[in-house]
């Protein structure tokens, strides 16, 4: 049956969901699909693009339809369902609805001009010998095929391509390049392992449960280097067995294009692809053709990626779960990709894992309590944990090298560069100190724009504002009291990197932390380095202590391990437990077992005490009981509500005038307890890029209820002109 009127939503913020009804020229009924991106004439603002939701043939009298002028592109972009998860989005995170739409769909996809349909190009080539000219000849006349079968439908081996690729007679995007050339000609793949019995036993049980019921998320809480990804490789075969697809999620770009590496060499090129916001344009588009036709059965990818349209979803994964990453904190929608993929998960009907080796507490808390928890207790093959120490170096700094390294971590450091072995460096503070301060007055040096300190970064000579970006040079006396006094004090991972390098000058010693990562993909490039042992001694900021799976690396040093813990979060403590624990679990995994040292001034926190004895169960029981005792999720959700803007006064004013408001609601309601509401206070960094901020805090513990509630409030509400609010639900931090 024809349909005359094809509905569609526009793209304009603050509509909704609400669709239009637009006349289908006759030219396009047979093209016209859901999901297509169209033009159409829209009031005055003359032709807009929109998008095709539905069809119908019959209009209410009173309204006069116009002509859709154009379908902008043919391509599928969603389905009906995507949408219902995308409308859902907006509900949960307080947003517009064309503002997810926007995100999710990367619209630039309709560009032609950036289009790069084809990937590899034949060119010929002088260098080329006759022979090598006739195999090219061939692979032109194959065509536009991304995948030849090299040795059957060339007859020409690996080496040869790679010669051709040498010589410059094969192209291919950079991104594929740097994949590995030879991975793409690769059509073999490798068996999965044999798991080993405790990973057996683990997997047969998450099978079951898969099978059984379907009460998911699914936890698998494994330690450090306990073969998790083994474990989900074998739940990903059953899934393809079945005729269902998989997403994975790696927390971020440089762990989710290691995983693709791993997971294309036991599933097959074919079958996986990649999905990450700084993919090419022309790749992405290639991947979006391909998951429309069903041809992509795993999609990797970081937190993006659980936008990406694939079909017939069998198994949700996500690694490191308890990664921030995962959360979008700017621009709106703050989203969570782990609540995202959940609600995807239930949309497919879809089991859901969740791994870690330091579980969100919240995850915990609810596997434990729902049945859905699962655990590796032991590394795999029975490597022991590494022997972890605390150095209190309120005992050890006066013997220590300039009173920051101390005799031990410097006598370690020497043993393992004797036996060869690789050394990782730990400090989560960038920059060269931590605040500068005039000797004589006091003064310290803020950013001009936010309530923070500077700091000096001494590899660039200047000072950064580490929340704005804004630089400034060394003054020569203080803004103050003109004194020539200024002193940086505090420690920073530019001066560690300076006095290792003083120590051990024959060593070859990097940094990895964001300010060395100019070019695109250096971060994963240093990785590689330190993986070929290219590099004797890593330091690097909490980039290192991510996933790095280097059988050489035999000693991890923390200094300042009470860095983390000290920040006025509820989470500080669980950040710092799950980043000590985790850049620990970097080490002695490989034949040689390994040693790991925390500096710290403040050795007696219960969650260094857990991090050294890397019991996650103890740390998980103290944290568990703080969170109740507070009301801290899992007790409660907690909703967010910051406000900024250049005035002070009327930022505060603002705040107190929607607190009171939403007080005296809740109070009417007689729902205070239930759904409680906390101040306005300031944040604690009170002033980003010039705006001042003052923050309200909703503990919300009736669940959806108090969503709704908080939702309709926000919705009937208006600030003034010059005042922003922005909503965080589930915040990851309230700093
Ligand atoms: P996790 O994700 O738990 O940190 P990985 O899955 O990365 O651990 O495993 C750690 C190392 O042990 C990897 O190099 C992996 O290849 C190896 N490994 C794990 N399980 C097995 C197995 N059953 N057979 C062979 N190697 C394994
Ligand atoms: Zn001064
Ligand atoms: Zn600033």
């Amino acid at each position: 049956m024809e349909n005359k009127y094809a509905l569609v939503l526009v793209n304009i913020k603050g509509l909704g969901v609400k669709t239009f009804s637009y006349i289908i020229p006759d030219d396009m009924k047979d093209i016209i699909q859901i999901g297509q991106a169209v033009l159409v004439p829209f009031g005055r603002q003359g032709l807009i693009q929109a998008f095709v939701v539905g069809f119908s043939n019959y209009l209410p009298e009173e309204i006069k339809a116009k002509k859709i002028n154009k379908i902008i592109d043919t391509t599928q972009l969603f389905n009906l369902e995507y949408l219902k998860l995308l409308e859902w989005v907006a509900n949960y995170y307080m947003t517009d609805f064309v503002t997810v739409l926007n995100m999710a769909i990367p619209l630039k996809l309709l560009d032609k001009s950036s289009r790069t349909e084809d990937y590899i190009e034949f060119v010929s080539s002088e260098k080329a010998t006759k022979r090598q000219k006739e195999i090219l000849d061939i692979l032109k006349e194959k065509g536009k095929t991304k995948l030849i079968d090299f040795e059957k439908e060339v007859k020409t081996t690996r080496t040869t391509i790679k010669k051709l690729i040498d010589l410059g007679c094969i192209k291919l995007t950079t991104d594929e390049i740097y994949r590995n050339p030879l991975q793409i000609f690769e059509q073999k793949v490798e068996p999965l392992y044999e798991l080993s019995g405790e990973q057996k036993e683990v997997y047969v049980k998450i099978r079951d449960k898969i099978n059984s019921d379907n009460k998911f998320p699914i936890l698998l809480h494994g330690v450090t280097a306990s073969g998790k990804t083994e474990v989900y490789f074998k739940l990903i075969k059953n899934t393809l067995d079945k005729g269902k697809n998989v997403l994975f999620l790696a927390p971020e770009i440089a762990l989710a294009s290691q995983l693709t590496k791993r997971l294309t060499k036991k599933f097959g090129i074919n079958e996986v692809a990649i999905w990450h916001s700084s993919i090419s344009e022309g790749e992405r588009y290639d991947v979006w053709q391909k998951i429309n036709r069903n041809e992509i059965r795993i999609l990797a990818g970081a937190r993006s990626a659980v936008f990406a349209p694939l079909k017939n979803i069998g198994l949700i994964i996500i690694d490191e779960e308890h990664e921030s990453a995962y959360k979008q904190n700017n621009p709106a929608p703050r989203y969570d990709a782990k609540v995202i993929a959940e609600k995807l998960a239930e949309f497919h009907n879809s089991p859901i894992i969740l791994g870690s080796a330091t579980p969100d507490i919240v995850s915990y808390y609810k596997a434990k309590n729902s049945g859905t928890l699962f655990e590796l207790m032991h590394r795999f093959n029975n490597v022991p944990m590494a022997k972890t120490s605390i150095i209190n170096m309120q005992e050890h700094k006066r013997s220590a090298y300039k009173g920051t390294i101390s005799k031990i971590l410097e006598t370690e450091i020497k043993e393992t560069l004797e036996k060869n072995q690789q050394v990782i460096i730990l400090v989560n503070r960038r920059g060269f100190s931590t605040f500068t301060q005039c000797q004589s007055c006091g003064t310290v040096l803020e950013c001009p724009n936010c309530a923070i300190p500077m700091v000096w970064h001494t590899d660039e000579q200047v000072f950064k504002c580490h929340y704005c970006g804004q630089k400034m040079s060394f003054p020569d006396e203080c803004p103050e009291c003109g004194s020539n006094a200024l002193h940086n004090t505090g420690l920073g991972i530019q001066k560690v990197e300076i006095l290792i390098k003083e120590m051990f000058p024959d060593a070859r010693i990097a940094r990895l932390d964001s300010d060395v990562l100019i070019r695109k993909n250096e971060h994963i490039k240093l990785l590689e380095k330190f993986q070929e042992k290219e590099i004797d001694i890593l330091i690097g900021t909490q980039m290192v202590a991510k996933g790095l799976d280097n059988p050489n690396v035999t000693l991890v040093g923390v200094i300042s391990a009470d860095a983390s813990f000290n920040l006025p979060d509820f989470r500080a403590p669980e950040r710092g437990f799950q980043l000590l624990t985790q850049v620990a679990g970097r080490v002695g995994r490989g034949e040689f077992t390994g040693k790991v040292l925390f500096q710290t001034y403040n050795p007696e926190f219960y969650a260094l005490e857990s991090a050294k004895e890397q019991d996650y169960s103890d740390f998980y029981k103290t944290e568990i009981t703080a969170r109740e005792d507070f009301d801290y999720p899992p007790f409660s959700k907690i909703i967010r509500l910051i406000l900024s803007a250049d005035n002070q006064f009327r930022t505060e004013k603002s705040a107190m005038e929607i607190a009171l408001r939403l007080r005296t609601l809740v109070d009417k309601f007689g729902i205070k307890e239930k759904l409680e509401v906390l101040g306005p206070t300031e944040c604690v960094i009170g002033r980003i890029n010039g705006k001042y901020r003052y923050q309200i805090l909703i503990k919300n513990k009736i669940e959806a209820k108090g969503h709704a509630f908080i939702s309709k409030f926000l919705a009937q509400m208006t600030v003034p002109k010059d005042i922003k609010l922005a909503v965080d639900v589930d915040p990851l931090d309230i700093l």
